[in-house]
């Protein structure tokens, strides 16, 4: 079973991007089928994959106003492995041009219905606010994968986003789960990350991944390079974290690989 993964959070600078890129890889690693949509317009997801934005012939634009079938716009990243609908500030375009189109918060999930049998997991970045693009990753997706600061505006945050997730689900989207919580930049020093971390678990219990992302430099040196720290410094704090979130997100979802296993 495909399962498709909106990483969203209406804070800019949480580690959206970061989570998506380097997530992606170490599901590769672990001999997962990856797809990586950038759905952002900023395209750092795109850059940080060593996809030039700014060199795209086709890309989520030509998605979502129906220019061009995923399997057009797909491009393989190197060296990371997984695959890309690349991103850029044409998505704002698409984004006015859907503005008066019936069924405009459903034109990823349609363009990712051709595709979505080829991969074990599809991650959308989103951009850091409820527009339609956000909309449309929310409606594609079969859960939501919270990436958060331990600080102490986070918990008000969230609150708006379970908010905008409810919403989602009485609208577009009744079959959206939550996928889990990842908590990033992770400082056990600080008092404060410890106390939100615990009322983390207090409200959202085991959707709280127990392994946690430090902050660590390679993790925001990487994407200069074109690629995730896995590839950058595969012996980093950074990378080694999210091999061991994305072993722990595969567990909670079974053992099995969809890609050998077999219809009975
Ligand atoms: P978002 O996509 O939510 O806006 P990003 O993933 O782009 O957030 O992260 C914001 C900034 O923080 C980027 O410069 C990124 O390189 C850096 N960053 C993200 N996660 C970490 C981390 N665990 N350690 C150090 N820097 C990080
Ligand atoms: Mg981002």
């Amino acid at each position: 079973m495909t399962r498709v993964i909106a990483v969203t959070n209406q804070k800019g600078g949480v580690g959206k991007t970061t989570t998506c890129v380097n997530l992606a890889a170490s599901l590769v690693a672990i001999k997962r089928r990856v797809l990586l949509v950038d759905m952002d317009p900023q395209g750092n997801a795109t850059m940080g994959s060593g996809v030039d934005k700014n060199a795209l012939e086709l890309s989520g634009y030509d998605l979502l106003t129906k220019r061009a079938t995923a399997a057009e716009v797909m491009v393989k990243t190197d060296p990371a492995g997984f695959d890309l609908l690349p991103g850029n500030g044409d998505l704002t375009a698409a984004e006015v041009e859907l503005m008066n189109e019936i069924g405009r918060e459903h034109r990823l999930r349609l363009a990712l219905s051709d595709v979505r049998d080829n991969y074990d997991y599809i991650l959308i970045d989103c951009p850091p606010s409820l527009n339609l693009l956000t909309v449309n990753s929310l409606s594609a997706a079969d859960s939501v994968l919270i990436p958060m600061q331990c600080e102490y505006y986070a918990l008000e945050g969230l609150a708006a986003l379970m908010n905008t997730v409810e919403q989602i689900k009485e609208t577009v989207n009744p079959q959206l789960e939550m996928e889990g919580i990842l908590r990033t930049m992770y400082d056990p020093r600080n008092s404060l990350t410890l106390d939100v971390s615990g009322q983390l678990r207090e409200y959202f219990g085991d959707k709280v991944y127990r392994a946690v992302i430090p902050r660590n430099v390679r993790l925001a040196e990487a994407p200069s390079y074109g690629m995730p720290a896995l590839n950058y410094d595969k012996a980093s704090k950074g990378a080694i974290a999210y091999l061991a979130m994305a072993g722990e997100m595969v567990r909670r979802h079974g053992t099995k690989k969809t890609s050998s296993a077999v219809a009975v």
